[in-house]
């Protein structure tokens, strides 16, 4: 039976209190924050809704100060691949909507393996399968089908290592099959938890079903998909509503099944053939959304934050200091895009990317800010999925697993992908953030590790 636990007038309350109270009862909210403790629903809708410069400047302080606390300057490096763009759905803000008229096409497994090779070739290791929704044009056995002709693949430099999926709301069934077919984490944004606008915005198709969709992770952790990932589309509905629901929803799957979201995705509105953006009266401004994703860091500090290519370069920099832990690289969002950007073919994205830099510059501006950019799958290789991942990263141990396996990754990318300047400056960040990894016989197998891989004599190691 689906239920939800989106209570509107409990979040509508929350909110409109927030707008009246005190600066007070904010700094009270701010030094919990400050402190490492856990914020109540009126704590987080308080900092949400607050306008004051002072607190937010604190907000991106504290928000900052978690990300290097808990994510150190790791950056999780993968990219999308749209593998059918077949819907049956009418969402209003989609360009695979159902009544937009295009040619519309699903990858045979040749046409997969190439866009795979590219992205291989890119460097990626970590992938996110997208998909419309269509039992007809894209069943669950066709998605089956390509995870296992991706995990097939061997290259060269080695293979994909993750598959990430994303795609439609489906039956406990289906997510059995694609959790015995390996799959990372599923993905699936509720895009917004406002039910009215919920509505609006689903015209019709097994997706305006609200609960169906809101009950879609329930039916994947019954199934025993332990990694999902969350999310909203920004700019359809009031934004503090919606991050106020993704807690709900969070703390609804903490409570039954011990672990919450794995990650949470910020994609926010972006224009795409067939729709008008200008028609959305909800649109997130930067600054609010740069608000948003800082508190929802502070809120869900060890919940990894994905950010794609949907926003711009500059902003993409700024919000990796306050919260983000991923981003996608080099993305398109079409269904054989990869192999028709490589032939310069017109192309009909399902929304138009704002950084459309190449992966290996992204990557490589990423060193020069400070971070390190990661090709690490251990854990899903490993099994540390659901609440084995969270109870190591609540440990504190995170920093003696990814940190090494970060830079083990980036040690391999570079001398498979980058030319003598790139590997310099992996070599420099490596040399720098050594000494983070506290536990010593840990820092000194990544350092002969590290070594191997230099040499050419050993590869794909991992903690
Ligand atoms: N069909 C699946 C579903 O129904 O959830 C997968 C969805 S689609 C391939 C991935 C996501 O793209 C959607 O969940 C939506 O949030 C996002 N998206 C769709 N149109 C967009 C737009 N115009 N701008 C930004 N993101 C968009």
């Amino acid at each position: 039976m689906s239920t939800s636990f989106i209570n509107r007038q409990y979040i509508e309350n929350l909110l409109e209190d927030a707008k009246h109270a005190d600066d007070a009862s904010l700094a009270v909210s701010l030094e919990k924050a400050q402190q490492g403790k856990s914020l109540s629903h009126k704590d987080v809708a308080g900092l949400l809704t607050t306008e004051n410069p002072e607190h937010i400047e604190e907000i991106y302080d504290i928000a900052g100060k978690i990300k290097k606390r808990i994510y150190g300057s790791r950056i999780v490096i993968f990219a999308p691949l749209y593998v059918s763009d077949y819907c049956v759905n009418r969402c209003t803000y989609c360009s695979f909507n159902h009544n937009h008229k295009f040619k519309r096409s699903r990858l045979t497994m040749d046409e997969l393996r190439q866009e795979v090779k590219i992205l291989e070739m890119m460097g990626h290791k970590r992938l996110a399968i997208e998909a419309g929704e269509s039992n007809e044009e894209c069943p669950v056995e066709y998605i089956l089908e390509c995870i296992k002709t991706i995990y097939e693949m061997k290259f060269d430099n080695g293979e994909i290592r993750r598959i990430n999926v994303n795609i439609a709301a489906t039956t406990e069934e289906n997510y059995r099959k694609l959790k015995k077919a390996g799959i990372g984490t599923y993905i699936l944004f509720q895009e917004t938890y406002d039910e009215h606008i919920y509505s609006q915005v689903h015209i019709a198709g097994p997706k305006k079903d609200f609960l169906w969709h809101l009950n879609a992770f329930d039916r994947a952790q019954d199934a025993g998909i332990d990694d999902v990932g969350g999310g909203v589309l920004f700019g359809l509905a009031n934004p503090y509503f919606d991050v106020m629901g993704l807690l709900l929803h969070n703390e609804h799957l903490e409570k039954k099944y011990n672990s919450g979201f794995h990650t949470i995705s910020v994609p926010r509105l972006c224009s795409a053939p067939g729709m008008n953006i200008e028609s959305f009266p909800n649109l997130v401004d930067d600054e609010t959304f740069t608000k948003i994703t800082a508190v929802i860091r502070i809120a869900v500090p060890f919940t990894g934050m994905i950010l794609s290519t949907r926003e711009k370069s500059a902003l993409r920099k700024k919000l990796l200091q306050l919260g983000i832990s991923q981003v996608s690289a080099g993305s398109s969002t079409e269904v054989g895009g990869y192999t028709k950007r490589q032939h310069n073919e017109k192309t009909n994205p399902q929304f138009l990317v704002n950084d459309e830099r190449s992966a290996v510059s992204i990557i490589s501006e990423l060193m020069d800010d400070g971070f390190i950019p990661s090709f690490c799958t251990a854990c899903y290789r490993e099994g540390r999925t659901g609440d084995r991942f969270m109870s190591l990263a609540k440990s504190g141990e995170i920093g003696n697993v990814c940190l090494p396996n970060a830079l083990m990754t980036l040690c391999e990318y570079s001398m498979d992908y980058g030319d003598d300047t790139f590997r310099q400056k992996a070599a420099a960040i490596t040399e720098k953030e050594i000494f983070n990894i506290a536990n010593g016989s840990i820092r000194q197998k990544t350092i002969e590790n590290i070594t191997k891989i230099q040499s050419g004599s050993g590869r794909d190691f991992y903690v």
